[in-house]
């Protein structure tokens, strides 16, 4: 693996990276105090060309292979995780899925509409009585003359009150267990589909979260997304792609951290002299870089590993693991490194930990990526108790 970047790929860092300085980090600080989802913002990306970076341009995207991805996701989750969510939910949690189990005539339907911004989608598979063991719907999907009736509920979906398009998973055929579940192109403007806003998060606070009732929801036959019974399958790439997102915008956090305590433990002075120059100062700073440094190369693996088509998902759950525990350490350190300062938001370093708690919670648990990797070094599938 060759790990010196290409012209183009240095190229698209470096635009992303004045991006977030100019567009992205000014507006954090007072989207997340008022729980803002600023759409005004995702519009911005959306013409930057984030939301289908990976998306092929004959369907609108801009034709990136993985690694370059990743590097914009890791600018912008430098800059502000609730604006990392909306690139990571509609490009690989939706985006990706359409590309990859679509017909032709979904991928022309929805993917220049969600590649330009024009649409938004989110991706319902969580469940209240549903979310590690995603296998389990209790959403139910009958078949009827016309296509398909979808009744139940989800919870805790990203960009559900503002989606056009819902990839909504449902079970529709209990005794067939994980292989009877199907994933729908729902359309989101039909009164059966009603988002109710999920407030009071711990972070995040400025991305949009919802819980959904589905009463009567109705999608047609072509409205599925790969074969009735394809659902559990569909998921799980999805999220091969979804953990990947995760894992880059957590090296962005750790980066932030970085150029945050660094810069402040130049400047701010005790003793007569910057705190920089105390040893225990400096081990918190070397302790953060190490830890971003193996968090980004683990994801550039990922992102390698994919573009070459090579299998990756052990190796992306490692990477999502690695990056989403170490972002959190390294959130926490930085405030250390600020002292008291650090407690409130005139930094940014308070609103990185916030934000960054729920990486090892979605996409994935990290008791879930641990028994991902573990099923792969022994064969053993732990995941079910037998
Ligand atoms: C802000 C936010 C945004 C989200 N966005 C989305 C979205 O867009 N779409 C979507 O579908 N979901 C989304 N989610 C849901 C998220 O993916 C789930 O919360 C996650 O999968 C965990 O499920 P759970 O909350 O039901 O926890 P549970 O599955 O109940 O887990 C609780 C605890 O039990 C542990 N556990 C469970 N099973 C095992 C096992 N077999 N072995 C060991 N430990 C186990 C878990 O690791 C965890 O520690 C979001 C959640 C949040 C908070």
């Amino acid at each position: 693996m060759d790990l010196s970047l290409n012209p183009e790929q240095r190229l698209v860092r470096e635009t992303a990276r004045d991006f977030t300085d100019n567009e992205i980090i000014e507006r954090a600080r007072e989207n997340d105090r008022n729980e803002h989802f600023d759409l005004e913002l995702v519009a911005k990306i959306a013409e930057q060309g984030y939301l289908g970076a990976i998306v092929p341009r004959e369907y609108g995207g801009a034709g990136l292979d993985y690694l370059t991805y990743g590097l914009i996701v890791e600018e912008v989750g430098r800059g502000d995780s609730a604006m990392r969510t909306v690139v990571s939910v509609q490009t690989s949690l939706v985006c990706s899925g359409i590309l990859r189990w679509g017909t032709e005539e979904q991928k022309q339907h929805y993917l220049p509409k969600l590649c330009s911004g024009e649409w938004l989608g989110c991706f319902a598979l969580t469940e209240p009585d549903t979310g590690s063991d995603a296998a389990n719907q209790k959403t139910r999907a009958k078949k009827t003359n016309g296509g398909w009736v979808i009744n139940g509920s989800k919870m805790f979906i990203s960009m559900a009150n503002h989606a056009n398009v819902a990839l909504v998973f449902a079970q529709t055929d209990p005794d067939k267990g994980h292989r009877g579940v199907a994933c729908f192109l729902v359309d989101t403007d039909q009164p059966g589909f009603q988002p109710q806003e999920i407030h009071h998060k711990l972070g995040l606070r400025g991305s949009d979260t919802a819980a959904i009732s589905l009463d009567d929801v109705e999608a047609t036959d072509d409205q599925l997304l790969g074969e009735v019974g394809d659902g559990f399958k569909v998921a799980m790439s999805n999220l091969d792609s979804g953990r990947y997102s995760v894992a880059a915008g957590c090296v962005g956090i750790c980066q932030g951290c970085l150029d945050a305590s660094v810069k402040y433990a130049k400047e701010r002075q005790q003793f007569g002299r910057p705190i920089a120059s105390f040893q225990l100062v400096q081990e918190m700073l070397t302790d953060i870089a190490v830890k971003t440094d193996a968090a980004r190369m683990l994801v550039w693996r990922a992102g390698y590993l994919k573009d070459q088509g090579k299998p990756n998902t052990t190796e992306t759950s490692i990477a999502k693991l690695y990056a989403t525990e170490s972002a959190i350490e390294c959130a926490n350190t930085a405030i250390q490194v600020h002292g008291g300062s650090g407690y409130v938001d005139d930094y940014p370093v308070e609103r990185y930990l916030r934000d960054v708690r729920v990486t090892t919670l979605y996409e994935g648990t990290s008791q879930i990526q641990k028994l991902i990797i573990g099923r792969a070094l022994t064969g053993i599938n732990a995941l079910v108790p037998s």
